[in-house]
């Protein structure tokens, strides 16, 4: 299966480090959103991370531009009648996901890959919706995607080992390490990452401590290069949310209640880094 047109849905903080490392590795990209504002602000951040790269010497002015015109902008689905994969990295709901990937199912080639990124959502559940639940699967890529190395490989209940192979070897081509999981909720980074960010929203919470005691505490005790809240701020306090919410029902275990607080923040629009404000303020 030769994989040289990628289609990536959804250009907000993941769609655009995707599309960016596809274009890096040599692929076509293309980089669909809703609106065109959304994916110009996301072709921003990739043109800002390469000019960041070509002023520390780990690229050449050509390398970016060469970059930059291997990646072109969709507002349309249709535009995936010409993809091998398409990644959909669009907003962590269920119905949105499942609505995208009906679409797809209808317009993509029959060989091509659908996968999506997905921080928690069951691979098997979205992949119900296609035709072709076979050629479905999930790829977990880690913020900020230019820099992590883990890509979470995931097989939903019906993905065949040809296509998990294809999926294998097109990710190590970008310079990512594959990890196989299975089709749980929050697979393994989130299922492991997410309660313990919600318990130092507990803590906080509680008085416990205050959040920069929170944080110093996990980065110097813990050697952690972030503190959980300032974590959370980073992957987005909704999409924290969400998450808890998928570990909690699909878990069945009350230890997976989302804090109280981590609600009000998300409520009152206060969703981390990209909302300007979370735990912390940002500039
Ligand atoms: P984001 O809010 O930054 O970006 C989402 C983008 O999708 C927005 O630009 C939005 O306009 C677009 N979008 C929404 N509906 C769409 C549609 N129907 N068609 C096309 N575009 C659409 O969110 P994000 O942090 O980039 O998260 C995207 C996905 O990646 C989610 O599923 C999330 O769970 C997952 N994820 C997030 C992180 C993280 O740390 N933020 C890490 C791994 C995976």
């Amino acid at each position: 299966m030769t994989i040289q047109t990628v289609m990536v849905i959804g250009a907000g903080q993941m769609g655009s480090g995707i599309a960016q490392v596809y274009a890096q590795a040599g692929f076509n990209v293309v980089l669909n959103d809703m609106k065109q504002e959304f994916l110009e602000r996301g072709l921003g951040v990739i043109s800002k991370n390469l000019t960041r790269d070509v002023e520390k010497g780990r690229k050449t002015e050509d390398d970016k531009l060469a970059i930059l015109e291997r990646i072109s902008l969709s507002l349309a689905l249709r535009d995936a009648a010409n993809a091998d994969i398409i990644i959909e990295a669009a907003v962590e709901n269920m119905d949105i996901k499942q609505s995208i990937f009906k679409q797809l199912d209808d317009i993509a080639p029959a060989h091509a890959i659908l996968a999506t990124n997905t921080s928690s959502l069951p691979i098997t559940e979205i992949a119900a919706v296609t035709k072709r639940p076979a050629q479905v699967i999930g790829m977990h890529f880690m913020n900020p995607v230019p820099v992590m190395k883990l890509v979470e490989i995931i097989r939903g209940l019906a993905t065949t080992d040809e296509v998990y192979k294809a999926v294998e070897h097109m990710t190590r081509k970008l310079d990512k390490t594959p990890v196989e999981v299975n089709d749980f909720p929050g697979f393994v980074s989130n299922r492991i990452l997410l309660p313990m960010i919600n318990e130092a929203i507990y803590t906080l919470y509680e008085g416990v401590a205050s959040k920069e005691a929170i944080d110093d505490v996990m980065k110097l005790g813990m050697n952690h290069p972030m503190g959980p809240l300032t974590l959370a701020d980073f992957i987005g306090l909704d999409t924290c949310l969400s998450i808890m919410e998928i570990l909690h029902e699909g878990l069945g275990d009350s230890k997976y209640r989302p804090c109280p607080l981590l609600r009000k923040y998300v409520a009152a629009g206060w969703l981390g880094k990209k909302s300007g404000r979370g735990f912390y303020v940002y500039e």
